[in-house]
Formats: C-alpha cells, sequence, structure tokens
C-alpha cells in the first residue's frame, strides 16, 4: 500500500513537470487503476461469520491457501444461514450438484425466441419448450406452441425471477393495448435493391418496424392504457410501471379528474386500489373498490390494464381472479373494450381486446394447481380460486423457478397467448428473427434447472408436497397462537392457504438468525411491524420450534420502530403540489429488501 501511494505521489509529481513542458501526461504515465480512498471493508456492512478482508481481490491474485480460506468461510456462512432460514420463499431444499455439475463448464445460452433455432448452437431450448408445455398444461393453456394456432400459448424460461414476467407482461400488454404492432418492413427490400446498384452485393435484412396504430379522432384516450394494482402488490410491478411509464389510475385520477373518485367519500384517488379490508385484511385486492375504479376509466374511453396477484409476497394472498374477470366484464363489454378494431396500417385492421389482465403468480402459480388437485381428491376442504388460461380473460401468467421449486439463481417462465404478440394477424407463420424475449442472451442453464426438477416430481408427488407444507403451516401458526395466549397480542395471523405466517416483529438477532422478512402495514389505522415466515420444502417442525424457543426468550420482539403519525410522510408531499403526481413507490416491504 505504502508502495503504491509513494508512485501515486511520484506521478503527480511528473505529470506537474510534464505539463509544463506542454505534453499531455495522462496518455503515457498515469496508473490505469485507482487506490481506494479509504479501506473498502471500514465502510461496507459487516457480515456475521465473514471477514471482509479477506475476500478483497488484489491484482495479483490470491495465493492458493487464501483462496480457499475465503471458500470455506463462504461454505460455512451458506450452510448456516441455509440451515435456519424461515423468512423468504425460497425453497433452499434443492440437490441440482449431483446430476448436473458437469454443466456448470458450459456456457448454455437460449438467446432469442425459445421456438426459433438461432444459431448459437450451445442451448437448451427443447428442454426450455418441455417446461414450457408443462406448465401450459398445468394452467390449462393450449399446448404446444404454434405459430399458426393464436389460441395457443406462447411464453419463455425467464433470466431474472418474476420481476422479469412481470415486466415482460406489463410491457405486452401496454403495447397491445396501445395500438402497438410489429409490422414487416415494407421499404426493406427496396432500400436493398437499391443499395447494391453500386455493384457490390447487398443481402435484404429482415427488419420489422415498431408502429403505432392510428388513433381513432372520437376516443382520445383509446390508446391509453391504464394501470390497476392493489396495495399488496409486488415492488416489481410498480418498478415496471415507471420504467414503461405506464399510467396508474392514481396518476391519471389526480391528475385530471380531481375530486371524482368513485370509492372516496371527498373524491380524491387512492394511491393503490385497496385491499381487502386494508392492513387488517388477508391482503387480496378488495374487488368492489376495483370494479368501481375500472367502471370509471372504462367509461371514459381508457383501455385496461390489471395486475393481479396470487400469492401475496407478505401475506401469501390469492386475488380471485375468477371472480374479478366476471365482474369485470359485463363493465369492458359495456364500453365497447370487449373488441376494438385496431387500423395498423393503411386499410389493414385487426381485432384486439381493449383490457390486458396479468397474473403474477411468483409463488401461487407454481404449487396451487396441486393444492387444487388435492381437493379435487377429497385431500383438502379449501382450494384456491381459478386463476389460469381456462379463464378466457387471462392475458399473462408469470411464476417464479426458485420460490416453490427451489433452484440455484432466480429464474421463472412467463406466459401468454399467440394471438397477444404484436405480430399482424396477416403473417401467423412469420419465421424470421421475432423480437421476443427481454434480454438478448438468456440463462440456459435455468431451463435445465427446472426440467431436472419437473422430471424428477410427478404430480403426486408435488400433491404430496402441498398438502404438508400447508399442514406445517397450520402447525406454525398453531404454535405462535400458543406464544400468543402466553405472552399477549403478537397480532399472529395466516391467510387462508397461504404459506406464510405474520407476527409482530422480531428482534434484528432473530431476524438475522433466521432471514426474517419484515414489512410495515396499517392495522385499523395503526402502523405495525411485521416478520413473517415462509414454509417452503426445507422448513420441519424443528426449525419452527427451535424460532418460537427463541421467540419466548427477553428482548425477543423489536421496538416498534413506524412512527405512530404520518408526519414525516406527509412533510414532503407539499411540493408535490407543483408537478404531476405518478405512481406511488413503497419505500419497504413488498419485496424490496
Ligand atoms: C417474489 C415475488 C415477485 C418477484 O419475483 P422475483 O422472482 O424475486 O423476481 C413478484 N411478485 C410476487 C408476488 C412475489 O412474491
Amino acid at each position: 500500500m505504502t508502495e503504491r501511494i509513494n508512485r501515486r505521489e511520484a506521478l503527480t509529481r511528473t505529470s506537474a513537470g510534464l505539463v509544463m513542458a506542454g505534453t499531455v501526461p495522462w496518455v503515457a504515465d498515469a496508473a490505469p487503476e485507482t487506490d481506494p480512498l479509504q479501506p473498502p471493508c471500514e465502510l461496507y456492512p459487516e457480515v456475521f461469520g465473514i471477514s471482509c478482508d479477506s475476500f478483497q481481490l488484489p491484482p495479483e491474485g490470491m495465493t492458493a491457501a487464501h483462496r480457499s480460506a475465503a471458500l470455506t468461510q463462504l461454505q460455512a456462512y451458506q450452510s448456516l444461514q441455509k440451515s435456519r432460514t424461515l423468512g423468504f420463499q425460497a425453497n433452499q431444499d434443492i440437490n441440482y450438484q449431483e446430476d448436473l455439475q458437469p454443466f456448470l463448464n458450459f456456457h448454455i445460452n437460449n438467446v432469442g425466441d425459445p421456438f426459433q433455432t438461432g444459431s448459437f448452437t450451445l442451448n437448451s431450448k427443447w428442454m426450455e419448450r418441455a417446461v414450457l408445455d408443462y406448465y401450459a398444461r398445468l394452467w390449462n393453456a393450449v399446448w404446444p406452441h404454434d405459430p399458426e394456432n393464436p389460441e395457443s400459448y406462447w411464453g419463455y424460461v425467464l433470466t431474472m425471477g418474476s420481476t422479469e414476467g412481470n415486466l415482460y407482461g406489463l410491457w405486452n400488454g401496454r403495447d397491445y393495448l396501445a395500438g402497438k404492432c410489429l409490422l414487416d418492413d415494407p421499404h426493406a427490400e427496396a432500400e436493398t435493391r437499391e443499395a447494391s446498384r453500386d455493384g457490390r452485393a447487398r443481402c435484404v435484412p429482415r427488419r420489422l418496424v415498431y408502429q403505432q396504430a392510428k388513433a381513432p379522432t372520437d376516443t382520445p384516450h383509446a390508446f391509453s392504457p391504464v394501470a390497476f394494482y392493489s396495495e399488496d402488490t409486488h415492488y416489481s410491478i410498480i418498478k415496471a410501471l415507471r420504467m414503461l411509464e405506464i399510467q396508474t389510475f392514481y396518476e391519471i385520477g389526480t391528475n385530471d379528474y380531481p375530486g371524482q373518485c368513485p370509492i372516496s367519500a371527498d373524491g380524491t384517488w387512492p394511491k393503490e386500489v385497496p385491499s381487502q379490508d386494508g392492513g387488517s385484511g388477508p391482503g387480496s385486492i378488495d374487488v368492489d373498490a376495483l370494479s368501481q375504479l375500472v367502471e370509471f376509466f372504462a367509461a371514459r374511453g381508457y383501455p385496461i390494464l390489471v395486475n393481479l396477484n396470487y400469492g401475496t409476497t407478505f401475506k401469501g394472498a390469492y386475488d380471485d381472479v375468477e371472480t374479478i374477470g366476471k365482474r369485470l366484464m359485463p363493465i369492458i363489454r359495456r364500453h365497447g373494450l370487449d373488441q376494438r378494431n385496431i387500423e395498423y396500417q393503411d386499410g389493414r385492421h385487426e381485432t384486439r381486446q381493449g383490457f390486458w389482465i396479468h397474473v403474477d403468480g411468483a409463488l401461487g402459480a407454481a404449487y396451487m394447481p396441486f393444492l387444487e388437485m388435492a381437493h379435487n381428491d377429497g385431500r383438502l376442504t379449501q382450494r384456491g380460486p381459478n386463476f389460469d388460461f381456462r379463464l378466457p380473460f387471462v392475458n399473462s401468467i408469470t411464476m417464479s423457478g426458485h420460490k416453490w421449486i427451489g433452484a440455484p439463481w432466480p429464474c421463472g417462465v412467463f406466459m401468454t397467448k399467440t394471438k397477444f404478440l404484436l405480430l399482424p394477424p396477416s403473417r401467423p407463420n412469420y419465421i424470421g428473427s421475432r423480437d421476443s424475449t427481454l434480454a438478448g442472451s438468456r440463462n440456459g442453464f435455468s431451463a435445465i434447472i427446472l426440467w431436472d426438477f419437473l422430471s424428477r416430481h410427478s404430480y403426486a408427488q408435488q400433491i404430496d408436497r402441498a398438502l404438508r407444507l400447508e399442514k406445517l403451516a397450520d402447525y406454525a401458526y398453531e404454535q405462535l397462537k400458543s406464544l400468543e395466549r402466553q405472552h399477549g397480542d403478537l397480532w399472529v395471523a395466516r391467510t387462508p392457504l397461504a404459506l406464510t405466517i405474520r407476527f409482530k416483529r422480531a428482534s434484528d438477532d432473530i431476524t438475522l438468525k433466521y432471514s426474517l422478512a419484515n414489512e410495515t402495514l396499517y392495522v385499523n389505522g395503526e402502523k405495525r411491524d411485521y416478520s413473517h415466515i415462509y414454509i417452503m420444502e426445507h422448513v420441519t417442525n424443528a426449525k419452527i420450534d427451535s424460532m418460537i424457543s427463541d421467540l419466548r426468550g427477553a428482548a425477543a420482539f423489536a421496538e416498534q420502530l413506524a412512527p405512530q403519525s404520518d408526519a414525516e410522510t406527509t412533510d414532503c408531499t407539499a411540493s408535490l403540489k407543483e408537478g404531476r403526481s405518478l405512481v406511488f413507490v413503497p419505500e419497504f416491504g413488498r419485496g424490496m429488501k
């Protein structure tokens, strides 16, 4: 270190001299790297069980001994945390090492559309298609994917988790509702012919143009989708709305229809669609409120974009997708949003719906079908609401692969129908380079991971697994309730069929030990800090007992950090009056960690 600092001082001196000599010092002499302003480990968060310094990467690399000691620390840390984790809906009971380890030495990339071969041959697209077919069957879609069958599904395996599926679903929905199309470029061939006149051969580029259909003059909002989502919605939906600049009902309502909100006494617009009974409720969307809000905007000609949750992040609640669709469809039809005529090129038309329902099924879409099967077999009295493609009004579904199934990294599935893609109907068998999937390079290993799990677990096994966890969640709830009877109110609650149980926020030590997730909720006007646990495959009775025993100890619950008044949050809203209110961005909870 001293040596480097001296070298830098020397350089500065030389530079000064060189500048006087009229040359450019930084070209020849400056070090191609910087020194830290202070030792980074003093600045970064401390990690229990990890010595930060052992992981800093020196330019000369590490000695074998140093590296191996660091990896030993890493292994010890991950193993300990894995053995106790209770807070997140990511299954840690996974074993891919035995069969799949050799594939770590291949770069397997599913770049491009899963149904097109492409020239990057180190891919696993045939396994990706098998995984997609599996979920198409499970979610009652028409399969296999067939570009000539508009009703058949289309989808892909995500490189991120449901965050990407939500982003893609909302993007697809926005463009579809906004009258965007992907058309063959009619000029490509003529331009190429012209260019080839200089004697050099040119090939015709396969080109699509991204085009906006003509807006009908009598309905000014016809191509301005308005988004609806509940206050229990995952943070990724809000982020996607911001990225895509999709307007929410709150934004349009507050700015263009102030004081006219149909669901509040004084006409002010809520930032998000209320959840049933607010913070004290189960966490599912308030269907009456949603219907009234949709009615307001549908009547004014706005196309409707709705996100529904199938397993909310904190409470594990299932929005009643079937009931909601059945409530919304008459409204949609009454205002002519069921079938709309889109003129995508002069004189060329397409019929599109004026609504889009996206189902964020990060956790629930993966396992609720198995609870439904258990229910049908008489093994469970309850079941969740229908949410999948058997409902004709569902446009897209996403699911995370690392949650129910469990994977070493985030992954997931996105699915829609072929007819909702932006390609014009005149070319159903289009086989050119299609602008599909969000990323360019896509993780081809994820498809192998999902395939491996699904090949090793029959429906029967997944049903048993779902029932076991359902029972275990009951057990955890009962144990927490019994603790509550001795301890006083701990706000213990479980939404029906949810794999999560929430309770008064645990101390920082307990939060860290069990990797608990915390969130603040308003319950009857009172602001409360909660923790929750998720009962996933790696959870056992013993792990639950261990946490309960810790919760019996002194100072097991955290001081409630949530301020009891809203003063601090309303203080800064004054300055908003000047500007346009956009989407509301929650700062805590909702999966934002
Ligand atoms: C976890 C979760 C997400 C985000 O999924 P990632 O896989 O973490 O990207 C989205 N929605 C809900 C309801 C979730 O629980």
